[in-house]
């Protein structure tokens, strides 16, 4: 579903992504892990369009999409720091894309309901989102994220903020919305058993290029060099 081709970028002399290249299958969960600073955040933005790389391009279903404008490419974001509307309330947040759409008023009160359910927050369509702790405001990003179904969806850290009990509860409810919705996933992660424990395909990478490409059982098994094998190896 999407492609990027030897994409390189760099911010003054720092080298951010070094000739990287990557296919992403249609509803696949690839996630990016790596250690803090290995170009993880900058090749989402990329593909997202909020940033340009220097060299390369970024081709969406076999078409180049390198000039397009972030709000009209099929994706949608969840980054760490979520950006909820924080004059609107959790109904007209999650509401805001379907309404742009022109959705039927009583199909978009389903698909809240639905979107409230799936992050276990129902009956909080009429909380003020400056009212809810930064974990519920970011589960209701995921929910608006999810809401009208994109293609493609990008996640920086999503569940960076949660307490564990809710973390695993939410990788489940995830992963289980991703394959039910057939939605392309791109996790950025730099917790090792978030990525083993989630993903189809894990993206190894550091300083910019990427060590291993592989299933969770293929980099757990067969670490292809030392620093695959170390940072596998090293437990949170
Ligand atoms: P983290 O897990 O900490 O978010 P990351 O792997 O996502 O790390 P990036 O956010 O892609 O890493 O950043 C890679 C490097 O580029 C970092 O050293 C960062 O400081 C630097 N960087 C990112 N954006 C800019 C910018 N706009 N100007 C200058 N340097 C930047």
């Amino acid at each position: 579903i999407i492609e990027l081709r030897n994409l390189s970028k760099q911010y003054d002399d720092l080298k951010v992504l070094d000739d990287l290249s990557l296919d992403i299958k249609k509803n696949e969960f690839l996630t990016l892990l790596g250690p803090s600073g290995c170009g993880k955040t900058t090749t989402l933005k990329i593909i997202a369009g909020f940033e340009q790389a220097d060299e390369g391009s970024v081709l969406f279903e076999g078409k180049e999409i390198n000039e397009i404008p972030p709000y009209q490419r099929p994706v949608n974001t969840v980054f760490q720091k979520y950006a909820l509307f924080p004059h609107m309330n959790v109904y007209e947040n999650i509401a805001f894309g379907l309404k742009i759409k022109k959705m039927p008023k009583d199909k978009i009160d389903e698909k809240v309901k639905e979107m409230l359910k799936l992050v276990a927050l129902e009956g909080k369509e009429n909380r003020k989102v400056d009212s809810l702790s930064g974990g519920q405001q970011q589960r209701i990003a995921i929910a608006r994220a999810l809401v009208n179904e994109p293609k493609l969806l990008l996640l920086d850290e999503p569940l960076g903020a949660l307490d564990l009990k809710l973390r695993q509860e939410m990788q489940i409810e995830l992963k289980r919305m991703q394959k039910k919705l057939g939605i392309t996933f791109i996790f950025v992660t730099h917790d090792q058993e978030e990525a083993l424990s989630m993903s189809d395909t894990i993206v190894v990478m550091n300083k910019g290029k990427i060590q291993q490409m592989g299933t969770p059982e293929d980099i757990y098994n067969e670490p292809k060099n030392s620093f695959v094998a170390r940072f596998i190896g090293e437990s949170n």
